[in-house]
């Protein structure tokens, strides 16, 4: 069987050895030396850690200071994470529909939302690949919106050499099965000194020095443990990601020209991480998705849809008064996504040979 994912943490033992024998097992010098590591990776002056990639959007919404009315525009294509942390945070959600070519927002849809109660511009960098921040960036900017990045997926990708994270406030997950993992662990990046700083106070029960209480906080906080198991990660991050890439491209050519099935493209001046390698399998290939899926499973290949519904599509959010009322129909792209998305293996514990075989496997199933 070759599975769609595989952690593979081994190195991490002498650190958190470490932490075991310091006694020192909440926040501290761990906990620092990864959050001055990701901030290298992110390119932003701060990185703040905090305990899963929910809390880390929660978090940023949280220190933004939104009222209810407030508008967070985002994509309906994502994780079930970023609604429920729009949720958390008070405000209205609205959703724009997402582009074919990099499955995040269209930024062309964002423009039709905008009004005076739009407040934040949240782009989910899905599967890896970034947002066109070209043009998010600037429409962000002209209407005064803060940006807070969905940047779970996306940890070193980068858009014309501006890395996730780095456009206002950048959100991470460390989840088990993320690019770079603590278990369970998130992060927030950003040049702002102000946000930093009272994401830091919201992070721990609003504190400044011992029992000095600034504001009503909250215990986001991650331990030294956690950190441990993400520090080696970072150090080696260029070659996972290097080897995400060179699974990628093997698979592109692989798979170039199997009937009814498109491969991911990497735009121009994007570059990829791949926590995800999702084809299309249109209305015209030779077995359904679901059909295909099963079949390679059959054939020893791990497969996932992500994600298979629209995020407001289940029935916990119809009528919910933070949700205006949308239907799956007005957002004829990612609607469409959702039937056809297919992710593959691509992981860095991959041989060429693996790559091989599911190449070979997706081609024979779809009758090339
Ligand atoms: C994983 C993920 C999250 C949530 O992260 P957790 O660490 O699981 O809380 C949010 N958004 C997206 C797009 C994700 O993939």
């Amino acid at each position: 069987m070759i599975p769609l994912t595989v952690v593979d943490v081994r190195d991490a033992e002498s650190l958190v050895i470490d932490v075991l024998r310091s006694g020192g097992l909440a926040q501290g010098p761990m906990v620092k030396r990864f959050e001055d590591a990701f901030a290298r990776v992110a390119g932003t002056a701060h990185a703040i850690a905090v305990n899963s990639g929910t809390t880390a959007l929660v978090a940023s919404l949280q220190a933004l200071g939104l009222r209810p009315g407030d508008e967070v525009i985002t994509s309906p294509f994502t994780f079930v994470a970023t609604l429920n942390a729009i949720l958390q945070s008070g405000a209205t959600v609205r959703f724009a529909d997402v582009a074919r070519a990099d499955f995040a927002l269209d930024p062309d849809s964002v423009a039709e939302l905008l009004g005076p109660r739009t407040k934040v511009l949240l782009p989910v960098h899905l599967y890896g690949q970034m947002a066109d921040m070209g043009k998010l960036a600037p429409l962000a900017a002209e209407h005064g919106l803060h940006v807070v990045e969905d940047a779970a997926q996306s940890v070193g990708a980068t858009f014309q050499g501006q890395s996730a994270g780095s456009y206002g406030l950048g959100c991470f997950s460390l989840y088990a099965t993320k690019n770079v993992t603590t278990a369970e662990g998130g992060v927030i990046t950003t040049d702002d000194d102000e946000l930093a700083d009272r994401l830091r106070l919201l992070r721990n029960q609003g504190m400044r020095a011992r029992y000095a209480y600034e504001a009503a906080g909250y215990n986001y906080r991650m331990s030294e443990l956690h950190a441990a198991v993400g520090i080696p990660q970072l150090t080696k991050l260029d070659e996972l990601v290097a080897a995400r890439q060179r699974n990628a491209r093997q698979l592109s050519t692989g798979l170039a020209g199997t009937p009814g099935l498109a491969v991911p493209v990497v735009l121009p001046g994007r570059s990829h991480v791949w926590h995800q390698y999702t084809v299309l399998i249109g209305p015209h290939a030779m077995l359904s998705r679901e059909e295909l899926a099963a079949e390679l499973t059959e054939r020893g290949i791990g497969t996932g849809v992500y994600y298979p519904k629209l995020v407001f599509d289940h029935d916990c959010f119809r009528g919910h008064p933070q949700i205006p009322a949308v239907r799956p129909e007005d957002f004829p792209v990612a609607h469409t996504l959702c039937r056809q998305a297919l992710s593959l293996p691509v992981h860095p514990a991959l041989t060429e040979s693996d790559v091989d075989t599911i190449v070979r496997e997706v081609r024979e199933a779809l009758g090339a």
